[in-house]
């Protein structure tokens, strides 16, 4: 008997073989994608097009090696995406793990902020002929402060040592964005958008709208890795709200593991709760040590590993916070601009 297609399924078919054939668009998200099971180094394609390698960071355990920070790449039709650039060593790993899935050349490379694991590895990618993209206040930062850090960072020694920032060069920002910045060829989209001040005061995030993923960089991380010395945590959590708005199923966060979309509730719990315990301990008179002691989140140890107060940084997460709520941080010293969000709310437009 001679088998007939049904033709319900033609275009599906015809879709899919077109995608595979790789100059159709991406086919859009169906469901909640899958959240694979990865370890450190792993790459795992988790939409059409898209990858995601999950990076080390040595802060919830001593014994893992340091790899900087995570890494999502968007193959488009004919060019490559990179969200951050990490220190010049691991992103010369992530060059050789990208090319293992494209053999398209790397494009634009999104620095989410200026911190070394995020921006130094600039020259690494521009050496492939990558355009570096990130937030103004970002590449202020690094034209303004980069030359002195980088050179203080190539001087450590011990555990901190980095002689890759000895035979490389501080590569400066190539297209420094306002509030968005959005590349879209057909097949991929992609939005670099800046909510306002949160770990740094400029971070960006990159939204795939098609695929339902969220690329947070350190505005949103998964675990003990939230470093505040540079934040404004009041702002942080406005911004962390107004991501939420997104239509997102997947948060690829800048450390730790993915995550579904609740991520960012359990960032802003978080915030909000070291804010709440540490003011009710200035209202009742205590030293920051008392606070610092009395502080116990139970749930914060099961979703990290670790004590809320328990690990140098997050004792100094709760010495920021105290400072800040008693108007010590000087947010202008670290160059800080009123975020879109304290003047206009912020427009995210999706689709064309
Ligand atoms: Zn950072």
């Amino acid at each position: 008997m001679k088998r007939v297609l049904p033709l319900a399924l033609v275009p599906a078919i015809l879709a899919a073989v077109l995608y595979l054939h790789g100059d159709r668009p991406a086919p859009a998200a169906q469901g909640p994608l899958p959240i694979p099971e990865m370890q450190f180094n792993d790459v795992k394609e988790i939409a059409p097009g898209v990858f995601f390698r999950l990076s080390s960071i040595s802060a919830a355990d001593p014994k893992i090696p340091f790899g900087g920070s995570n890494h999502t790449w968007v193959v488009f039709k004919d060019y490559v995406v990179v969200i951050d650039a990490n220190f010049p060593k691991e992103a010369a790993d992530v060059v050789a793990a990208i090319k293992k899935t494209t053999d398209k050349p790397i494009r634009y490379v999104l620095d989410t902020h200026h911190h070394g694991d995020h921006a130094y590895g600039n020259s690494v990618w521009a050496k492939e002929g990558a355009k570096i993209v990130a937030h103004k206040n970002a590449a202020r930062l690094l034209a303004v402060n980069g030359p002195k850090q980088w050179e203080e960072a190539s001087k450590a020694t011990g555990k901190d040592a980095r002689d890759d920032l000895k035979t490389t060069t501080l590569k400066q920002v190539d297209i420094p964005f306002d509030d968005r910045y959005v590349l879209d060829d057909g097949t991929q989209r992609v939005e670099f958008l800046h909510f306002g001040h949160c770990h740094t005061i400029g971070d960006a995030v990159a939204y795939l709208p098609k695929h339902k993923i969220l690329c947070t960089g350190d505005a949103c991380v998964n675990g003990a890795y939230n470093f505040m010395g540079h934040s404004n945590s009041a702002s942080w959590i406005r911004c962390l709200n107004e991501m939420h708005k997104l239509d997102v199923d997947v948060i690829c966060p800048g450390h730790g593991k993915l995550a579904r979309k609740d991520l960012l509730k359990t960032e802003v719990r978080y915030f909000t709760e070291l804010r709440a315990g540490v003011q009710a301990g200035i209202d009742a008179k205590k030293s920051l040590e008392d606070i610092t002691a009395g502080l116990h989140f139970p749930w914060y140890k099961e979703w990290t590993g670790v004590d809320v107060a328990g690990p140098q940084m997050n004792k100094d997460s709760v010495k920021h916070v105290y400072n800040e709520l008693q108007g010590k941080v000087e947010h202008e010293r670290l160059g800080w601009v009123p975020s879109p969000l304290e003047t206009r709310p912020v427009a995210v437009t999706r689709g064309d």
